[in-house]
């Protein structure tokens, strides 16, 4: 059994066609598939889907979808939420057909100024945290956390995106998972799920790009996740073909040792669980 609904095509900072991810997806066998093209944001950026290129990518993916009846396809976009700067994630769903939504926090704002958590090099978020937080990381922490509870407050969307992404470039360096402070976040936000309804996603890229040796979120936190009867779905986070499965197997093999019976999948825009 294999799905996977987090990918990243040429639409974004994606490599390869939508089609090619279908034969790769067609190839191995899977359930499900869909793609979750890193929206629009209205500020200049290398690494969203142009606004103007939303209803061909809406209307490539429908197409294939017609094409290759073999594999259930949806069409969903990954949502960043900025106060103040995004747009309203519905936005997408009313006027592009978006069938379902990935929300997540890449960019934290704070004073005026963007702190870029995610991305493959370290010194951009050890820059980002002495030049916007001047090193204070509990300040740098807690911001980036109250504003993924106010994506979750606020926004509309089925999926929450790696939601422990920044502890990726930490390493243990400016803190460790273990800690109260830390903890209390974490606490906070399954709270937060768990009212709101939504399924988590056990993100696997991190560990093949071998940045983090955990999962978002890391494997501790999937029993809390567990549980608090939270939904989960695994989310390999393709950004090229050949990613569409990597880490699948172990990120199954620790929510089924977490306890879980079943994963979220989608079928056509269609949320729906899968028996493990
Ligand atoms: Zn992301
Ligand atoms: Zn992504």
């Amino acid at each position: 059994m294999l799905y996977n609904y987090h990918t990243h095509c040429h639409y974004c900072d994606g490599k390869g066609k939508p089609e090619e991810f279908v034969n790769e997806a067609i190839r191995l066998n899977f359930h499900s598939f869909g793609f979750s093209s890193h929206a629009p944001i209205p500020i200049a950026n290398n690494f969203a889907v142009k606004e103007e290129d939303l209803p061909q990518y809406v209307d490539e993916i429908r197409e294939l979808e017609r094409q290759y009846p073999q594999l259930p396809l949806s069409c969903g976009l990954e949502c960043d939420y900025i106060p103040q700067i995004t747009f309203a994630f519905d936005y997408f769903r009313q006027n592009y057909h978006i069938q379902y939504i990935i929300g997540g926090v890449h960019l934290v704002a704070y004073q005026g100024q963007l702190w870029f958590i995610d991305g493959p090099e370290q010194e951009v978020y050890d820059r980002g945290l002495q030049q916007i937080f001047h090193n204070d990381i509990r300040l740098a922490v807690k911001t980036y956390f109250y504003q993924l509870f106010e994506m979750i407050e606020r926004e509309h969307f089925e999926i929450l995106a790696h939601f422990d992404k920044i502890k990726m470039h930490n390493h243990n360096r400016y803190f460790t998972e273990d800690e109260a402070w830390y903890k209390n976040y974490i606490f906070q936000t399954l709270e937060l799920v768990q009212q709101k309804g939504m399924a988590v996603e056990i993100n696997t890229r991190g560990i093949y790009k071998k940045r983090c040796p955990d999962f978002y979120p890391s494997a501790e936190i999937i029993k809390l996740l567990y549980q608090r009867h939270i939904p989960v779905t695994v989310s390999m986070d393709a950004h090229a073909p050949e990613e569409i499965s990597l880490g699948f197997e172990p990120a199954l093999n620790c929510i089924r040792e977490a306890g879980y019976r079943e994963v979220v999948g989608i079928n056509h825009g269609k949320m729906h669980l899968i028996s493990l």
